[in-house]
C-alpha cells in the first residue's frame, strides 16, 4: 500500500521560538486530523533538536544534508548529525539548492545514499523549469534528475525514498500545476522508477506534488491516482493551513 504524505518545508523562515509554536500548532491539529496521511515537517536546522521534544505523531525531516560523512567542511550538517538529533527524513535535490547552490544530479546522487546509508529517508525532488516545460523538454529532464540522482540505489534502499515533483514554474508562484499536468509527470515518474528497480517497490513508492498547493487546490490534485500527496512551502508556515491540506486527502 502506497504511502499518502504531506510535508511541509518551512525553507528559511521562523526564528526558534516562532518555529516551536508552529510546530506545537501542527502536532495538535494533526492528532484531530480526519485523514490519514503521515505528516512531516521540514524546519530549519537550528530548530531540529527542539522540535523534536514537541512533536509526537508529526515526523521530522531536515531540508538538505552534506554529501559526506564527516570532516573539514565549514558549514555543511552530516546526516548521522541529523540522526543524532532525532531527524528521520532529508529533503534532497530541492530546486533551490539545484539553482543557487549548483547542485546536481551526481551530487545530489552522493547525499541520497549518504543519507540511506545513514538511516535517514530521503525526500528527492525533481522538477523542470518553464522553458524545459515549454520546449518539451520536461521529460527528459526529469528522467535525468531520477536516472542519475538515484543511481545505483539497491532495492532495500530505493524502498526507503520519495520522490516529490515540483515543477519550479509552480514554486511560490501561485500557479499551480493543473491536475492533468500533474498526473501526467506523477504517471511518467512511477513508470521510470518500474523500469529502472523493482517493480513492485517502484508500484510502492510515495510520489508528491509540490508547487503553490494550497488548502483550495489540494483535493483536486490529491484525487490523481498517481499523486500520493504533497511537498508544501508557503501554505505550511500556517499550521490550520498545512493541516488543512493534509485534511485534504
Ligand atoms: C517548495 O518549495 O517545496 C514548495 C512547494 O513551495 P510552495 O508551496 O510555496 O510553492
Amino acid at each position: 500500500m502506497r504511502k499518502k504524505i504531506v510535508a511541509g518545508n518551512w525553507k528559511m523562515n521562523t526564528l526558534l521560538k516562532d518555529g516551536m509554536e508552529l510546530a506545537k500548532s501542527v502536532e495538535k491539529l494533526e492528532k484531530k486530523k480526519s485523514s490519514d496521511a503521515l505528516v512531516i515537517i521540514a524546519p530549519p536546522f537550528t530548530h531540529l533538536s527542539e522540535v523534536r521534544q514537541l512533536i509526537e505523531n508529526v515526523k521530522l525531516s531536515a531540508q538538505d544534508c552534506a554529501s559526506e560523512p564527516s570532516g573539514a567542511y565549514t558549514g555543511e550538517v552530516s546526516p548521522e548529525m541529523l540522526v543524532s538529533s532525532g531527524v528521520e527524513y532529508v529533503i534532497i535535490g530541492h530546486s533551490e539548492r539545484r539553482a543557487y547552490y549548483n547542485e546536481d544530479n551526481e551530487l545530489l546522487n552522493k547525499k541520497v545514499k549518504l543519507a540511506l546509508s545513514a538511516g535517514l529517508k530521503p525526500i528527492y525532488c525533481c522538477g523542470e523549469v518553464l522553458e524545459e516545460r515549454e520546449t518539451g523538454k520536461l521529460f527528459d529532464v526529469v528522467k535525468e534528475q531520477l536516472k542519475v540522482g538515484l543511481k545505483d540505489l539497491t532495492t532495500d534502499e530505493i524502498s526507503q525514498v520519495i520522490i516529490a515533483y515540483e515543477p519550479v514554474w509552480a514554486i511560490g508562484t501561485g500557479v499551480v500545476a493543473s491536475p492533468d499536468q500533474a498526473q501526467e509527470m506523477h504517471k511518467f515518474i512511477r513508470d521510470l522508477l518500474v523500469e529502472l528497480f523493482d517493480g513492485q517497490v517502484a508500484e510502492e513508492m510515495s510520489i508528491l506534488y509540490g508547487g503553490s498547493c494550497k488548502p483550495s487546490n489540494a483535493e483536486v490534485l490529491f484525487a490523481n491516482p498517481d499523486v500520493d500527496g504533497g511537498l508544501i512551502g508557503g501554505a505550511s508556515l500556517n499550521a490550520e493551513d498545512f493541516v488543512a491540506i493534509v485534511n485534504a486527502y
